[in-house]
């Protein structure tokens, strides 16, 4: 293939035949005697353990890293993810912030801790125009859950009865989960035409009923809803909030920010925007900002300045807890060393990048793609299956976007380069969407070819998963 395309590789594969990749115990183990003052009948006697070298210790990592893809192996355009690249002086960063501190330590034998969160607090909220930001939720759906029940409480507080949460047809799926899961009743708001809120329903989905409307700014199409400030306005007067995803907030940074449109609640998905890893299922953090009125109902414990320096405190009408302490303490450090190590311009510049390139991008593909011009990200329109058409593009060495969503485009691929690509990765990209737009039905349907897993039964692994080689060595 790297003849044809000059950029399609091979994944490393095992090639002595085994079904599955060997544990390092197997190549070389030895039992370790145990010996731990706990109850005998909740110890063992001895446990076995890999006996090999540095290099083969090394080797093994490498190989399985090898086995995978990651933006570390090339481009990642995962649409609605922002998989940026995550700079590895972040991590020297956490090291140094010391992940040793115990969380329940007295705040005065901490100060520097406590300081560089409240630092953070305010990075984010003068990014996005909030006036206060809490940094406990551990992610981008549990900042959502935590900014709807903040909604929730202000409306309890004005003694004010309101069972709707309005969200538009395009939005994430967590939306919908995070207003039922704190017991609402979900108006879905169809799309206009021209893939924007259209605001007649939105007239039409909003009464006295309605708490909260939540909005991704630009929207999961890359599009700006340019009647922004008019929506805002439509919310207030029936007594609601207006909730920003921060999904997105890649294709703004510097350069607007949601509480000047008239957003009252945010959430940051630091792992998308601020470059820190994209968790999978590791720990994550999903900051959330508020305007001033809804500081008294954020979670407990907040930080803020003193005099002398830095205090935990509990805010007069607090949710409570959505995770524990002071959430994943080594990735909001991570986030704090990226926005410093940017600074503004930076920040304006990461923006600008990231919009040039998916407007570049969405240019140079053989495939409708609809609306646009766009902001970060774009949605193009195969004529094949969007599935089988990802699958396809991993044998070209590059990740595919992400498929089938939002369903208003068919056979969606959700595309989104981030500012960290360069032209000739672009180019790359570009070349492996338009091969795979002229291949036949047979070669899709069988692909992928060149990775170390072949085409994974998805329905199985996400049913009936083996989590461990144990069961896959039983059968
Ligand atoms: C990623 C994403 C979320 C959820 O964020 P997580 O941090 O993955 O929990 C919500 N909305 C949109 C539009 C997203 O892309």
């Amino acid at each position: 293939m790297s003849d044809d395309h000059g950029n399609g590789y091979d994944q490393a594969r095992w090639t002595d035949g085994d079904r599955y990749v060997p544990l390092l115990s197997e190549k070389n183990s030895r039992e370790v005697a145990v010996e731990t003052p706990l109850p005998d009948d909740l110890t063992r006697d001895s446990l076995e353990l890999p006996d090999v070298s540095e290099p083969e210790l090394a080797r093994h990592y490498t190989r399985l890293s090898q086995m995978n893809y990651g933006i570390e192996s090339g481009p990642f355009p995962l649409g609605s993810c922002t998989m940026k690249y995550n700079p590895s002086f972040t991590e020297d960063i956490a090291a140094a912030a010391d992940g040793a501190v115990h969380p329940d330590r007295d705040g005065e034998t901490v100060q520097g801790t406590l300081e560089l969160y409240a630092q953070l607090q305010e990075y984010l909220a003068d990014i996005g125009g909030m006036d206060a930001v809490t940094l406990q939720p551990p992610a981008g759906a549990a900042g959502e859950f935590t900014g709807v029940l903040v909604a929730q409480a202000y409306h309890e507080h004005n003694g004010d009865n309101k069972s709707e949460i309005v969200i538009p047809d395009s939005a994430h799926g967590t939306n919908f989960a995070s207003a039922a899961m704190a017991g609402f009743d979900v108006v879905e708001l169809p799309s206009g035409e021209d893939g924007r809120v259209d605001l007649d329903a939105l007239e039409a989905a909003l009464s006295d009923d309605t708490a909260l409307l939540m909005l991704t700014n630009p929207n999961t199409l890359g599009l700006f809803e340019r009647d922004i400030v008019e929506i805002a306005e439509m919310v207030h007067d029936v007594g609601g909030l207006l909730y920003y995803d921060g999904a997105n907030l890649n294709a703004l940074l510097g350069r607007a920010r949601p509480g000047d449109m008239g957003f009252d609640i945010m959430h940051y998905n630091v792992h998308k925007t601020f470059a820190t890893p994209h968790g999978g299922g590791g720990p994550g953090a999903g900051p959330v900002g508020v305007s001033e009125d809804l500081e008294r109902f954020l979670p407990t414990p907040h930080v803020r300045a003193t005099e002398d320096g830095y205090e935990r405190y509990e805010p007069e009408n607090s949710i409570g807890k959505v995770h524990g302490f002071h959430g994943n303490w080594l990735v909001l450090a991570k986030t704090a060393a990226y926005i410093s190590r940017l600074g503004d311009e930076g920040l304006v510049d990461a923006s600008a990048k990231a919009v040039l390139n998916a407007n570049y991008l969405a240019e140079q593909l053989d495939y409708e793609v609809p609306f646009g011009p766009f902001h970060h990200e774009f949605v193009a329109s195969a004529t094949q299956d969007a599935a089988d058409v990802a699958k396809r593009m991993l044998d070209y060495g590059v990740h595919p976007p992400t498929t089938k969503w939002p369903e208003i485009v068919d056979e969606a691929l959700m595309t989104e380069p981030t500012e960290g690509e360069n032209k000739r990765a672009l180019d790359q990209l570009a070349a492996a969407f338009n091969a795979v737009a002229d291949e036949d039905e047979e070669t899709l349907e069988s692909a992928p070819e060149r990775t170390a897993a072949r085409r994974i039964d998805q329905v199985s692994a996400a049913r009936d998963p083996q989590l461990s080689w144990q069961t896959l060595d039983e059968e």
